[in-house]
């Protein structure tokens, strides 16, 4: 496996990929692996030639900066990881590097409509403009012919698919199912912040969620939204930031069964200082 750490290093390897005629997949991350990126590299690897990954922790999708400063970082660890499941390139480059113009100049803007303005768009202003400026200059730079994006970031594979859209980019997006622990908890790097009594106390998230797919149209949207909001916020330690179930094309709540072909709950829990995100389908 390659490391790449600058510009120069990453066009000099996804070049070759290229003039020799291969394909290429690629995994945007921000590190602190665990099976759920690897089972989006291992999906990379199976559907193409070679796969790149890179780990940076964008500053720019951050609306708060006690998140960024504890966001975990184990970039040894990482590459040890990469290096064992069979990932072709390493991209591991630093702000600098992705900002060359200083993160106080950076200009770009989105606008990705109504998908990004509810969920984790209103919860956290300026999020998805920062996942757009990072994800775009990274495909730039990787030019690969398929990424892939875990379904745990529901509303993100959505923003996307429609900056794909917007800009005409090239590029196939691969959605893959979200990788959880045995009792259910999805698999984040955030939760290796949380202690072993919020640990506990997190299954209760997806263990709801579960529920309430189980339910599912034999409840009212408004009764089964009520259900996993009391729910969730009967555990002490959990408190719910918000729980909507939308269409899974459009990510606007619906009111009925009848609204969308396909319906997703998708819900942010405070548990402490960490925010956990997960996600359901109800209908498909
Ligand atoms: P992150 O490092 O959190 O930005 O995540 C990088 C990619 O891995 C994103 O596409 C995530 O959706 C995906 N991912 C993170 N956790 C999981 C999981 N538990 N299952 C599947 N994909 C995941």
């Amino acid at each position: 496996m390659i490391v790449c750490k600058s510009r120069e290093e990453i066009s000099a390897a996804v070049d070759k990929i290229r003039r020799q005629g291969r394909s290429l997949g690629f995994i945007p991350t921000m590190g602190a692996l665990h099976q759920g990126h690897i089972s989006l590299v291992k999906k990379s690897i199976a559907d193409n030639d070679c796969t790149a990954v890179s780990v940076f922790v964008n500053p720019t999708q951050f609306n708060n900066p006690n998140d960024l400063k504890t966001y975990p970082r184990t970039v040894d660890a990482d590459i040890a990881l990469l290096e064992q499941t069979g990932a072709d390139i390493a991209f591991i480059p630093s702000v600098e590097t992705m900002y060359p113009e200083g993160l106080e100049n950076v200009t770009e803007s989105y606008d990705f409509g109504a998908i990004g303005a509810v969920m984790e768009g209103a919860a956290r202003p300026g999020h998805f403009n920062g996942v757009g400026i990072v994800v775009h200059r990274l495909f730039d730079l990787v030019k690969p012919d398929r990424a892939y994006f875990g379904m745990k970031d529901f509303q993100q594979i959505a923003i996307i698919r429609e900056m794909v859209r917007q800009r005409n980019i090239d590029i196939e997006i691969i959605p893959c199912p979200i990788v959880r622990e045995t009792d259910g908890l999805a698999l984040s790097s955030r939760n290796t912040r949380l202690n072993p009594e919020q640990r506990n106390q997190a299954v209760q998230i997806s263990q709801t969620l579960f529920k309430a797919a189980d339910l599912g149209q034999t409840r009212s949207i408004a009764d089964l939204k009520s259900f996993v909001i009391d729910t969730v916020n009967n555990v002490p330690l959990l408190e719910v930031e918000y729980f909507e179930i939308v269409d899974g094309q459009t990510m606007q709540p619906v009111a009925n069964w009848d609204d969308a072909d396909w319906i997703v709950g998708c819900i942010t829990v405070n548990v402490g200082d960490v925010r956990l995100i997960d996600n359901i389908t109800l209908k498909q």
